[in-house]
């Protein structure tokens, strides 16, 4: 038997308790924690800082974070051919790249081209976004495997490569696809387990991230434990792949609307800046309802993306009307203009709620969007967790940053944005609770038994040199792994 005793300033609980300053872990579980006392046949680790359960992003994209991490930035690019002269240095079996703007060119400012990005990257694909995502250029050996202009012809001119719109996602998501995922994936979960997650739900999985996790664990090499909810039309396809001791289909991930920054997230009252425009509702609660049933019918929970609050009246209504005990099946992704009505619902409900902090910050045009008036129903997660709402806590990387601690700044209200409110910011101990137990109770398959300090449980611990009680905690954080 494996026994090693970490002694620290203080052992925290994943409600933010401080319950001791050692705590044992014996063959990859948490056997004890106390106050000073360890076995003597531990092995005695002495540590200056922290200890918590492991942390869960209970919502983000392992597939789209490995690429945004081996991927060039190319903001710095001076002309067309330095664009593509800095995508042949892609690591990675596609050479992707994101930042350029024809606008900061020295010379010819124009979109660099096809024969451009062959020259320098002849072999596999390559792709290089603007920095604004939506126009990017492909080379040759991209357009050939997306086939892009098959689904979106307006959007695609095939002689200079490039890509427009919704083109661009598609380009991607077909790349993606159609490559082995597995360095990309290892990548992402390297880097979540250096800044302390133990444990991931990752939305909208896609066959070739969950072959990239089969192959990892069967390597040996998947730390993590991953929650997959792909979307319906690839769940047939993602569940023939398989399941592991560490990854597994959990749910199935829907959209009932849109996004705020698009002006297509749907609203019970016309966008301020965009008079006559609800946005979209892409699902009504019908729709939901029969897709929540179907999941459940499978022993499988719903994701359902829902930003604007009328796109959230039709996810409740949906729920309410299944029936289903939402606690096991049920789960609202951002819901990031939720009124009072609608949050008392959700909690009787017990639907698992998982919010992005850090859409605080990055949503610094909110109030123009939707106007002062409804700024009191944005993000309003101490009205939700007062409700007794299962709030979960998440990063929807790479959308955001995957580092708690700057997830943890935006919730505390360390942000100075518009949507920062105080009055709906969190204690450092709530986020603790948010970001640790809900947040592996809201992933559910394999993540759920992380984000606990109990006997028993998978020994992956997060460890900060600094306070985590404190609201000026930086971070970082650390995966400490001993699970077997
Ligand atoms: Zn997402």
């Amino acid at each position: 038997m494996v026994t090693v005793s970490y002694s620290v300033k203080a052992v925290i609980n994943e409600y933010g308790e401080i319950v001791g300053d050692t705590i044992t872990v014996s063959d990859g579980r948490v056997s004890a924690i106390t106050f000073g006392a360890y076995p003597s046949y531990a092995t005695r680790r002495v540590m200056d800082g922290y200890i918590l359960p492991g942390f869960v992003d209970a919502h983000l994209h392992i597939a789209g974070l490995g690429l945004a991490l081996t991927g060039v930035d190319l903001r710095g690019a001076r002309d067309p051919w330095e664009v593509a002269e800095a995508l042949s240095g892609a690591s990675g079996p596609i050479a992707y790249g994101r930042g350029w703007d024809q606008e900061s060119f020295r010379t010819e400012k124009r979109y660099p081209t096809r024969k451009e990005l062959d020259s320098a990257v002849p072999d596999r694909p390559a792709l290089a976004v603007r920095v604004c995502g939506h126009v990017a250029v492909a080379n040759s050996v991209a357009l050939a495997t997306a086939r892009p202009w098959e689904v979106y012809p307006d959007l695609v001119d095939k002689d200079k490569g490039i890509l427009l719109e919704d083109a661009v996602g598609y380009t991607l998501e077909k790349l993606l696809e159609n490559t082995d995922l597995t360095g990309i994936v290892g990548v992402a979960l390297e880097a979540l387990a250096r800044a302390g997650i133990a444990g991931v739900a990752s939305l909208s999985c896609t066959p070739a991230e969950a072959r990239a996790l089969r192959d990892l664990e069967s390597q040996g090499h998947l730390k993590l434990r991953v929650s997959c909810y792909p979307e319906p039309p690839k769940l047939s396809q993602v569940l023939e792949i398989g399941s592991g001791r560490r990854w597994r289909v959990t749910g199935v991930k829907i959209f009932a609307d849109g996004s705020l920054g698009a002006r297509t997230a749907y609203l019970r009252e016309p966008y301020s800046d965009d008079p006559g425009n609800r946005g979209l509702r892409l699902l009504d609660a019908g729709r939901i309802r029969d897709a929540v049933e179907y999941a459940a019918s499978r022993r499988l929970r719903t994701a359902v993306h829902a930003i604007g609050d009328a796109a959230l009246d039709e996810v409740i209504e949906a729920f309410e009307s299944s029936g289903l005990p939402c606690d096991t099946y049920c789960r609202v992704e951002h819901a990031s203009v939720a009124w009072p009505g609608q949050v008392k619902r959700l909690a009787e409900l017990r639907a698992y709620v998982v919010v992005q902090p850090h859409f605080r910050v990055s949503d610094w045009w909110i109030d123009k969007r939707l106007g002062p008036h409804r700024l009191a129903a944005v993000y309003p997660f101490a009205t939700m967790l007062r409700s007794g709402v299962k709030l979960a806590v998440s990063t929807d990387a790479p959308v955001e940053p995957y580092q708690p601690w700057e997830t943890f700044k935006a919730a505390v209200g360390r942000c100075g944005q518009p949507a920062c409110r105080s009055e709906e910011s969190l204690k450092p101990h709530e986020v603790i609770e948010a970001y640790t137990i809900r947040a592996a109770e809201a992933s559910g398959g394999p993540a759920a038994a992380l984000g606990t300090l109990r006997r028993g449980a998978p020994a992956a611990l997060s460890y900060t040199p600094t306070n985590p009680l404190k609201e000026d905690w930086e971070g970082p954080l650390r995966l400490i792994y001993h699970e077997i």
